[in-house]
Order: structure tokens, then sequence, then C-alpha cells
């Protein structure tokens, strides 16, 4: 692919030195004409305006894209190369605003519809999980997508509070609602934790959501339960969306919702990396909150997982 795309060399510029951008991929706005040749957008979603107990994520992106300065060219088990499969390119932030959900809402969506009319597939760093919602209004505007989500959480409440029907428990239910998801082709990972209730469960079982709760996922192990999602998503466009608190709060405890008795990262990376095969139309990262954890291990993590993604991508049929 075309070397204005790659990630700025350690070799060249210390990896510890620079301005940081996602990976140290080159910015590139969505009114850069060099957005007609890239393929894949590593995005910043700095918003947490949905969240419903410790709050922070909207500061996630910029320790992200911090951490994601460690990350090199190749990946160290499979010898990917994905900056030489891919026009990769960091787009920058979306602008939330900051005192409105729906605002913020509306001007995610229209920036992430302006990026998938320019041809290219975000991997996004949130942000909390309802940031999901308004990038899936734009990539399913006109049919819905598969989604394989690793979460602690299905997001698949009504509402919550006082009937607030916008907040990061309950994305996933509104985009079924929307018609954004086609059940189906969903497969819940990792959930797990005390809960006020079953609405979320017993919905998912209502639309044919595939749930694989923690202690399933423990006792089949990654490869089998990777197979399966890979087998529900098929060979239809899917997005991926991956909640940091899936990994247990051991090794990502800067998380505003964090669940005991989760996977390690060992096992958080290799889901990650069996996504290769999915036909994956974006992926995000979300729910990263420095807050709780400022020296960035989970920051480090994500980045991680996120570069995992982007492999899966390069390796998209
Ligand atoms: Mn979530
Ligand atoms: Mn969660």
């Amino acid at each position: 692919m075309d070397a204005d795309f790659r990630p700025v060399s350690g070799f060249v510029l210390p990896r510890f030195a620079g301005i940081p951008t996602f990976m140290r991929l080159p910015h590139v706005t969505l009114d850069d004409p060099r957005i007609a040749q890239v393929q894949v957008g590593l995005i910043g979603a700095p918003w947490d305006g949905g969240t419903t107990n410790r709050p922070g994520p909207r500061h996630g992106p910029r320790q992200l894209r911090d951490a994601s300065t460690m990350i090199r060219a190749q990946h160290g088990i499979t010898g990917i190369r994905p900056f030489e499969a891919l026009n990769c390119a960091d787009l920058g932030d979306v602008a939330p605003n900051p005192a409105s959900v729906e605002d913020s809402l509306k001007r995610m969506e229209d920036f992430y519809a302006r990026v998938r009319a320019a041809g290219v597939l975000p991997l996004t760093g949130g942000g909390d999980h309802l940031c999901t919602l308004p990038i899936l209004r734009a990539l399913a505007k006109d049919r819905p997508l598969g989604m394989i989500h690793f979460d602690s959480h299905t997001d698949l409440f009504h509402s919550y509070f006082n009937g607030q029907m916008y907040t990061h428990g309950t994305p996933f239910r509104r985009a079924v609602e929307e018609g954004l998801l086609d059940p189906a082709r969903v497969c819940m990972i990792g959930i797990r934790g005390t809960a006020y209730d079953s609405e979320d469960r017993d919905f998912a079982r209502a639309v044919g959501i595939t749930v694989i709760p923690i202690e399933e996922f423990h006792r089949r192990g990654v490869e089998d339960v990777m197979d399966q999602a890979r087998a529900i998503a098929g060979d239809g466009e899917t997005y991926v969306s991956y909640d940091i608190d899936f990994v247990d709060p051991a090794y990502a405890p800067g998380t505003g919702t964090p669940e005991i008795g989760g996977p390690n990262s060992w096992q958080a990376l290799e889901c990650a990396r069996l996504l290769a095969g999915v036909r994956i139309v974006g992926a995000d990262l979300v729910e990263v909150s420095p807050p709780f954890d400022p020296a960035g291990g989970p920051a480090y993590l994500g980045a991680s997982i996120m570069f995992e993604m982007l492999c899966a991508m390069a390796q998209n049929p």
C-alpha cells in the first residue's frame, strides 16, 4: 500500500517523540483530499454522555493515542503487517456536544456518515458505549449488520432511571429496534456481574441474539467460543464492538463499570485475533476511563486490542 499511510518508524523518530496520533499514523481529516486513498480510519470518540456510574471515557482517545505509539508495524505472533495491507490514517476526533446527549448523537452520526461516504472503514477508540449507536446509525442505515460484541454487559436494556432511553446500557436495544442489527447475526461474549434484573437477557432471547455468558466462555475456551461467533456472523457485513470491561479488572481497572471474573489480557487479545475471516465493516474499543487508571495500563491493552482488530480487518474476506 501507499507509503504515505504508514506509521512513522521508530528508527526515524523514536516512539516516545512526536505528536501522538493513533499508532503514529498520518493525521488525515475528512476535508483532506488524501481521504480518498484511506481504507481504514482510526477515530477518537471523546464522549461519555451515556455513562451511568463512574465517568471518564471522554478522556479515553488521548490516552489510547499516547499508548498506541508503543505499537510497532508487525504482529508478534502472526507476522501480519496491517499497514502494508491497508492505507490507514488517524482521522482525528469526532466533536460531541458535551452539554447535550441528543446533539452529540446527531453530530457523531453525521461524522460517521461522512466516513462511510468516503469509503473508509472506521476503527474507533471511545468514549463510552453509547458512542456505538450513532456509528451504527451511519453504517447500517440501509441494511442491518451482524455484530460480535465483547463486554461484561449486554447493553440491551430498554431504559434507565426514570425512562432515559440513551445511556451506555441501552445502545444495542435501540440498534435492534431501529433495524440496525440483525439479531440472528449478533453474538455477545463475556456477559457477567450482578444485575438489576434479567430484562436484557429476556430481550436477547426473544429476538434471537446469542449471549455467551462468562461461565460458558471459561468452560469452553476462546477458540471454541470464537468459532461460534464467526459462524453466527457468517459471511455478511459485521460490526465489532469491544468494551474494555470485557477484560478482568485486574488487567483493565481503568473503566467505569468493572465486573470481576473476566478474561485475562492474553485471552482478550486472542479473542480479537480470532476475528480474522469475519467481514468487518467497522470496529470500536470503548469504555477506557483514564481517571480510574492514570498510569494507562488499560489504555495500552485497549490500543493493543485495536491493533489486533486492525490485523483482522487486514484479512477481511
Ligand atoms: Mn458496554
Ligand atoms: Mn460493559
